[in-house]
């Protein structure tokens, strides 16, 4: 969701991958980064991931808006029709899955990280789904600190917020 859509990172503008190829290519890495196999996903099927990146985005930091992004996010289940679903394998146990077995790997995607997010919001943790704070940064995360109290993506964007945050205090002459 990051590598795909995000403009802002760790105080910088950044240029999400503009065409399907550089976007294939950006998914391609996360999928090695992350030990998973190279998907058979097109160009298009990039194009449309990241779109529904961009749509997935807005529940993350969400805050009173909440409401508002549960919203959409239901209407994002509903076309790429999300569904509990079975998935037999033969001389394994059936896995849980939230997209039928003929889907689509877009739709199949849509669907489980939707759901995954909507299990999220719909348990009272959404303030969970989180967004960076600091200035010039909108990457999200999940916060899985014990009082969910993270507000930086990382301790770059931790330290940049506490020293512009220390700038401002003495420039307002409190140092
Ligand atoms: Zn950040």
């Amino acid at each position: 969701m990051n590598c795909l859509s995000v403009t802002t990172a760790h105080g910088r503008t950044v240029t999400p991958p503009q065409s399907g190829d550089e976007r294939l290519a950006a998914i391609t890495a996360r999928l090695a980064e992350a030990g998973r196999p190279p998907s058979t996903l097109t160009t298009t099927d990039a194009d449309r991931l990241a779109e529904i990146a961009a749509q997935l985005l807005p529940v993350f930091g969400a805050g009173d808006g909440i409401l508002t992004a549960a919203a959409q996010l239901n209407d994002l289940l509903v076309r790429h029709k999300a569904v509990p679903n079975l998935h037999g394998h033969p001389g394994r146990p059936p896995v849980l899955a939230f997209h039928r077995a003929d889907a689509s790997l877009v739709d199949a995607w849509a669907a489980d990280v939707g759901t995954a997010l909507a299990m999220v919001i719909g348990v009272g943790q959404s303030v969970r789904l989180g967004a960076c704070q600091a200035g010039n940064c909108s990457l999200v995360f999940f916060d899985t600190t014990r009082n969910a109290s993270r507000r930086f993506c990382d301790l770059s964007c931790q330290n940049r917020a506490k020293a512009s945050a220390y700038r401002a205090r003495r420039r307002a002459g409190g140092l």
